[in-house]
């Protein structure tokens, strides 16, 4: 975004009558008088048309850097203070990996995903959707069961559907993920045990079908039913489902 606009120095309010023109017509938004400016000539229609686009840009990029120091607050205090975070984090510390503020990243995400986990990128949590703590509680926490199955079982998950789906299991079993529907049928042991097992296996489902090698949901099915059984008992390092 140029800057070709020769601003006045004066904080003056009043000066904002410039008739629109040809070019960007965009202040750098580094200063509340600017902001101020640009939010005016938005209001009053009198941007143009590539002010317009510079402005909007400009505000997302704001958003997106709210977004991330936001983000990173919450991990830096889950990472202190959340139980099972730091549960997770010493198991995985005996196994020889380390997670921490380095490689937990928060980025803007473009694409519909809360969060995601590579063996040498380590742990991205998407800022823009991930809108609570507790939230980020349960994504990351969901990261660390797959971290964990990368160290504990030596899985590569890329490559091997089977591997990749009961991590999955395990990860959305273990990560809380699906206390929403459980905390709805608390009192009901029998609805409680089938709502945690569907919402568990609907979102291993998704996850495994959006996996490059799987060919489609009847072929996400059968993997996930293979080895179902299993995996879903296999709460390590747990000792049971902690909620
Ligand atoms: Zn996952």
């Amino acid at each position: 975004m140029s800057s070709a606009d020769s601003q006045s120095q004066s904080p003056s309010l009043s000066s904002t009558s410039t008739p629109p023109q040809s070019g960007s017509d965009f202040l750098p938004s580094n200063t509340l008088v600017n902001r101020f400016k640009n939010f005016y000539r938005m209001a009053t229609g009198s941007m143009s048309p590539e002010g317009q686009k510079a402005y909007w840009d400009d505000s997302d990029e704001r958003y997106s850097d709210f977004d991330c120091k936001r983000c990173e607050t919450w991990r830096d205090d889950l990472l202190r203070t959340s139980p099972v975070i730091r549960y997770m984090n010493d198991n995985i510390r005996k196994l020889g990996g380390d997670i921490g503020p380095h490689n937990i990243r928060c980025r803007t995400c473009k694409e519909g995903m809360l969060a995601g986990f590579d063996r040498q990128y380590g742990i991205k949590v998407c800022a823009n959707w991930v809108q609570s703590k507790s939230m980020m509680e349960d994504v990351v926490a969901h990261e660390m069961v797959h971290a964990y199955d990368h160290l504990r079982f030596k899985t590569d998950l890329d490559s091997d559907l089977r591997h990749a789906a009961c991590s999955e299991i395990r990860a959305s079993n273990l990560s809380g993920e699906c206390r929403w529907a459980n905390e709805f049928f608390r009192n009901k042991i029998l609805s409680f045990t089938n709502h945690h097992q569907d919402c568990v296996r609907r979102r291993v489902i998704r996850s495994v079908m959006a996996r490059p090698n799987c060919k489609d949901e009847a072929h996400a099915d059968k993997v996930v039913n293979e080895v179902w059984d299993s995996c879903f008992r296999d709460t390590r390092p747990f000792d049971e489902i902690y909620r």
